[in-house]
């Protein structure tokens, strides 16, 4: 029998686990993207694309779609994507595996402002004009606005929409991974001074840390939500794996 598995995406584990999964006879997957970005990355499994109208609407989904398991290989900070995939778990009583991966933590040398939010992150750049690098994505701009005297670059998959961005601002439309080489190029060449980073964990976006750490770069780490409880979770792409493995055994062996 195969499991049906619906893997909510958009991260690196999402692809490690689509690509582990893919031409696996006991799985029969499907990626969702939220379509947060412009063109999202082909996948080797079928996919999806979009909202499902919150909770009730995945669990609906879910049972429509007769899936065995479900899988949250969300960001961090997609908070409410998490938190509905836990109500609909609940709902229908699917298995459920919720990845969590673990968040950066400073190094000897590092030179971290841990802050709650993006207001606060936008404080701890100090009241001094500086060159300032955003790697927060393009939806959290806007708390920037309130700092006009630094200049900022910002980073993101797609180029942000002119009205989000902060007043001197110029956008770099880039998608990770980045590797640590690039990341000095890129640091110095702009005289970067301050960065400010989500706490998203994982190596795709690692390289600019240690590039700071490097450079003497200070960073402006914005820390995660916490994420819904749930007690079946997994650090990566690799426990997941052994996870939905354990499924497929369990179920042929019913
Ligand atoms: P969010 O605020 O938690 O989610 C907003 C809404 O987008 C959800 O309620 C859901 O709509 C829809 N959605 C989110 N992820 C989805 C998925 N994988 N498949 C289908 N629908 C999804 O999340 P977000 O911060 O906008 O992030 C959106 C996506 O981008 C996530 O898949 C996440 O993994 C990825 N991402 C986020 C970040 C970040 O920093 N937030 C960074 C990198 C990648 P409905 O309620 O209609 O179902």
């Amino acid at each position: 029998m195969t499991i049906k598995t619906l893997i909510l995406g958009g991260t690196t584990e999402a692809s490690a686990l689509a690509l582990a999964v893919q031409g696996d006879a006991r799985f029969d997957p499907l990626l969702s993207y939220a379509g947060a970005t412009r063109a999202p990355r082909p996948a080797p499994i079928p996919w999806r694309v979009g909202g499902f109208g919150g909770a009730a609407g995945l669990a609906t989904f879910l049972r429509d779609g007769e899936f065995d398991a479900l899988i949250d290989a969300t960001h961090p900070f997609a908070s409410q994507m998490k938190r509905h995939a836990v109500a609909a778990a609940q709902l229908t009583g699917i298995a459920f595996l919720a990845i969590n991966r673990p968040a950066w933590t400073p190094q000897t040398g590092d030179n971290w402002a841990m802050v709650p939010n993006m207001q606060a992150a936008c404080l701890a750049i100090g009241a001094e004009a500086r060159r300032v690098l955003l790697t927060i994505g393009q939806k959290d701009l806007a708390a920037f606005r309130a700092a006009p005297q630094h200049a900022y670059l910002v980073r993101s998959v797609d180029p942000p929409a002119p009205e989000s961005m902060p007043s001197n601002a110029t956008s770099l439309p880039l998608r990770g991974p980045f590797r640590l080489e690039d990341e000095l190029v890129l640091l110095t060449q702009n005289r970067i001074e301050v960065i400010v980073t989500k706490n998203s964990g994982g190596s795709a976006t690692e390289p600019k840390l240690e590039a700071a750490r490097r450079l003497g770069i200070r960073i402006v780490m914005v820390e995660r939500p916490i994420p819904p409880d749930w007690q079946t979770t997994a650090r990566d792409a690799g426990e997941a794996l052994a996870w939905l493995h354990h499924l497929a055994a369990t179920k042929r062996g019913a």
